[in-house]
C-alpha cells in the first residue's frame, strides 16, 4: 500500500475512534498547501541538470509547521503528503508547539559532489523562501540531508529576510545548533524503548537488537544500546547486513564507518543475507531506514517480540494485522522517532531566546517529553481499547482537531 495510503487509513481509524465530525476528518486531512518546484543547477562538468522540489505544509492549528528535507531518489508527491501528515500527528503526540510539513527533492545525493549539492539547496530555498519562516514553516535535516545542509539554506535565507537563526534546525553548533540534536532521534528511539520494555517488566540490558538501518538514526540507536547493556546481534544498510550472535562491538564498529569502512567489511561480525535482517532471531527489531519495508510477504516471519519503529511508516497496515495477531508489540513512528523534532523544538527555543543550553539540559528534557508522551498514549490505549499505534494517532489527532476546534472551526 501507498505510503499515503496507509498513513490516511490510520489517520481515519483514529477519527473514527474519536467519533470526530466528517467535515472536521476530511479538513485535517487535506494539507494547508503543496509546493513543488524546479531546482536546475549547472552540474561540475558544466551540463545543466534538473531536479523537482517539494514541500508539503500540512496543518498549523497547533503552531509554525515543522518537518525535515528530504534528498532521495524516492522523493514524490504522496510520499512527502504522507510524511508531512505524520509530522503533524507527531509533534502533537510530543506535545510541541508545532504543526507539521515536509520537504524533499528527488535526487541521489551520494551521485551528487558537495558543490552541486550546495548548488542545489540554494535554488531549492530561492524558489520557496517566501513560503517558509521561523513563526510559519521551519524546516530540518532527514534522508540524505545533514547539518551542512541546513548550514547552505540558512546562510540563503538570510539574503533575503535578514540572519535567521530559527529558520532551520538540526543546524551545525557554530550557526546555532543544539546540542545534543545530531543523537537526538537515536536517544528518543532508546528512551521511547526504555518506557515501552519497562511496561513489561523488562529493560534494555541483555536483550538482543537488530537494526535495519546505520546512518544517522541507526548508529545513534546502537551507540545508545550498547552503552546501556543492549547486545546488538545484527545491523545492516544498503551497502549489506553483519551479524554476530555474541554482540557485535558497536564502538569498535563506529570506527570502522568513521573511517570509511562498509558494514561487510568489518572484521568483528559476519556477512548475512540483507532479506533475512528482519526475520532474524532477536528480542527487539529496529527499522531505522525507508517506509514500507515490513509488508505481506515478510510480517509473518518476523521473529521479533518488540519492534520499534525509529523509520517514518516502516510497517505497511497489511503487515500491521498481521504481526498484531502474532503478539508482536509494535513502538509507533510518531511516537518511536519524535526524539529528532522535540530536540529541533528545544533549539527553535534556544535560538529564539538567544540562551544555549548544556547537553545534559537537552538530554534530560528529551526525556521527560519521551516518558511524558508514552503515559498519555498508554492512557488513550485504555480510553480506546486499542494498540499502541493507535493509542499515538487518536492522542496526536485528538489535540490537533481541539485546536482547530478553539481556533474558530465554525466561523
Ligand atoms: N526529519 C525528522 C523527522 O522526520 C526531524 C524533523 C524536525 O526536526 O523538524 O521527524
Amino acid at each position: 500500500m501507498n505510503a499515503l495510503a496507509a498513513t490516511s487509513r490510520n489517520f481515519r481509524q483514529a477519527s473514527r475512534l474519536l467519533a470526530l465530525d466528517s467535515k472536521l476528518e476530511k479538513s485535517l486531512l487535506i494539507p494547508f498547501r503543496e509546493i513543488k518546484v524546479e531546482c536546475t543547477i549547472p552540474r561540475d562538468d558544466g551540463t545543466m541538470a534538473s531536479y523537482v522540489g517539494f514541500r508539503v505544509q500540512h496543518d498549523n492549528a497547533r503552531g509554525p509547521m515543522k518537518g525535515g528535507i528530504r534528498y532521495h531518489p524516492e522523493v514524490d508527491p504522496d510520499e512527502v503528503n504522507a510524511l508531512a501528515q505524520l509530522m503533524t500527528w507527531k509533534t502533537a503526540v510530543a506535545d510541541i508547539p508545532y504543526g507539521g510539513a515536509k520537504g524533499g527533492i528527488g535526487c541521489s545525493p551520494g551521485e551528487l559532489s558537495t558543490s552541486e549539492l550546495e548548488r542545489l539547496t540554494r535554488v531549492f530555498t530561492q524558489k520557496i523562501h517566501d513560503l517558509i519562516g521561523t513563526h510559519t514553516d521551519v524546516p530540518a535535516p532527514d534522508m540524505g540531508t545533514n547539518s551542512q545542509t541546513m548550514a547552505w539554506i540558512l546562510d540563503e535565507y538570510s539574503k533575503f529576510h535578514g540572519h535567521s537563526p530559527a529558520i532551520v534546525t538540526g543546524k551545525p553548533i557554530d550557526l546555532g545548533g543544539s546540542l545534543g540534536r545530531d543523537a537526538a532521534t537515536g536517544r528518543g528511539v532508546v528512551f521511547g524503548a526504555e518506557a515501552l520494555l519497562a511496561e513489561h517488566g523488562k529493560s534494555i540490558s541483555g536483550l538482543s537488537f537488530v537494526i535495519q538501518g546505520f546512518g544517522n538514526v541507526g548508529s545513534w540507536a546502537a551507540q545508545i544500546l550498547h552503552e546501556k547493556g543492549g547486545k546488538i546481534i545484527a545491523i545492516g544498510d544498503v551497502t549489506g547486513a553483519i551479524e554476530n550472535p555474541d554482540g557485535i562491538d558497536i564502538p569498535a564498529l563506529m570506527n570502522h564507518k568513521n573511517g570509511g569502512g562498509v558494514l561487510k567489511d568489518f572484521k568483528g561480525a559476519n556477512a548475512m543475507d540483507m532479506k533475512e535482517l528482519l526475520v532474524h532471531e532477536c528480542d527487539v527489531l529496529i527499522p531505522c531506514a525507508l517506509g514500507g519495508v515490513l509488508h505481506r510477504e515478510n510480517a509473518a516471519d518476523v521473529k521479533a517480540k518488540y519492534i520499534i519503529e525509529a523509520a517514518n511508516h516502516p510497517t505497511d497496515p497489511e503487515a500491521d494485522e498481521i504481526l498484531s495477531k502474532k503478539g508482536v508489540v509494535i513502538l509507533p513512528d510518531i511516537y518511536a522517532n519524535a526524539g529528532g523534532v522535540i530536540v529541533s523544538y528545544f533549539e527553535w527555543v534556544q535560538n529564539i531566546q538567544g540562551f544555549m543550553w548544556g547537553e545534559d539540559k537537552v538530554n534530560m528534557e528529551l526525556q521527560r517529553y519521551m516518558t511524558g508522551a508514552f503515559k498519555n498514549i498508554k492512557s488513550m490505549c485504555k480510553t480506546h481499547d486499542c494498540n499502541l499505534r493507535m493509542g499515538a494517532f487518536t492522542l496526536g489527532v485528538n489535540r490537533v482537531a481541539r485546536a482547530t476546534l478553539l481556533r474558530g472551526w465554525e466561523a
